[in-house]
């Protein structure tokens, strides 16, 4: 199903998200716990003269890791070599990468916890010791190349904090939890995208679209492109409010940023009157697979506070039946 509010990447909108993409820790809005730790690390490797630690950041895509990744290479004046873990098919496309690194280059490797074990590997002792250990051949003919590597700082993505193994993880010398950003953040986020575009938007209308962005930038930046075409099909020179919650809601996003699919998982919980729902049964009921609706569905539902995960499965909250305007009698005696 399409969704309006999907976080995916889409390829036709690369160059769209690139044009706006923030350059300068200033135009990176929010996180702020997360850019001081940054700058104060990239400041102390910097003062030693050396490659920053392997970096991790976990979160919800569309949340900005990989511009973070970008501004920290700005700030280390480093080259930055992007790649995502499903390209990594075989050992040889991972020596290849990390062969062709110079020093102090940065890696970022999103979705990383798709890597294979047997490539896992392979990055372990190029972590840890600069070093690169590959087998080739098989059987009593086998020979293990030792290659030394520069020193390289990897900066790891992933959606899926429970799917990073631990030996993986603990290499990471730094891991950041990357927050849901608030309207206000999401609405100076949309203002400077305009202003970067060559338009202008009332900030009641940037508000507008940032409650209906799920607490994230590129569902935000999205809606606001949509909206820009229909402002520009009326010649309006700047983006009214008017016309910002007439284009949302032709686009058929609710005044809480949910879409259908997150309505369709909120009903489902509902309709089960606190009986907690297991993953794959949701996953069945609303055709969707399960790492969808792990990654993208779910976190900002469980952030805030219309899910709740329980040893037993998901149930809906409060919250969830007073959104839903179900009278206390569908409750069940829960509540
Ligand atoms: P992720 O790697 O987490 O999926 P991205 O880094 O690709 O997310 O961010 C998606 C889009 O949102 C990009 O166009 C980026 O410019 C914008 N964006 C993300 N975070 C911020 C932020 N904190 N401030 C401004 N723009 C942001």
């Amino acid at each position: 199903m399409e969704r309006i509010v999907e976080i995916e990447k889409f390829s036709d909108e690369g160059s769209f998200e690139n044009s706006i993409r923030p350059s300068k820790w200033d135009e990176y809005i929010g996180q702020e716990k997360i850019k001081k730790n940054l700058k104060v690390f990239i400041k102390a490797s910097k003062k030693r003269d050396e490659a920053l630690d392997h970096i991790l950041f976990f979160g919800p895509p569309g949340l900005g890791k990989t511009t973070l990744a970008h501004l920290i290479s700005f700030e280390m004046e480093a080259n930055i070599k992007v790649t995502a873990a499903p390209m990594i098919e075989k050992s040889g496309d991972l020596a290849a990468i990390l062969t062709n690194l110079e020093e102090g280059d940065i890696l970022f490797i999103d979705e990383i916890h798709r890597l294979s074990p047997a490539i896992e590997e392979i990055l372990y002792s190029a972590m840890e010791d600069f070093r690169l250990d590959i087998i080739i051949g098989s059987g009593p003919a086998a020979q293990t190349i030792k290659i030394d590597l520069p020193r390289f700082t990897l900066i790891g993505a992933t959606t899926r904090a429970g799917m990073i193994s631990n030996p993986l993880r603990e290499r990471f010398g730094m891991h950041f939890r990357m927050q849901f950003y608030n309207p206000e953040e999401l609405g100076r986020i949309v203002r400077n995208a305009a202003l970067r575009l060559g338009k202008n938007i009332a900030e009641d209308a940037s508000l507008e679209i940032a409650k209906r962005s799920r607490g994230t930038p590129r569902v935000a930046l999205r809606l606001l492109k949509r909206v820009r075409d229909f402002a520009e099909v009326e010649n309006e020179k700047s983006i009214s409010l008017e016309r910002t919650r007439y284009a949302l809601e032709e686009l058929g996003v609710n005044d809480k940023g949910f879409d259908e699919l997150d309505l369709k998982l909120l009903n489902l919980l509902a309709d089960a009157k606190g009986r907690p729902l297991g993953l794959s049964t949701i996953a069945a009921a609303l055709s969707e697979d399960e790492g969808t609706i792990e990654d993208v569905i779910e976190p900002f539902l469980l952030a805030n506070g219309y899910i709740e995960r329980t040893a037993r499965g998901r149930i809906a909250t409060p919250k969830t039946y007073e959104l839903l305007k179900l009278s206390p009698k569908m409750q069940g005696n829960l509540f």
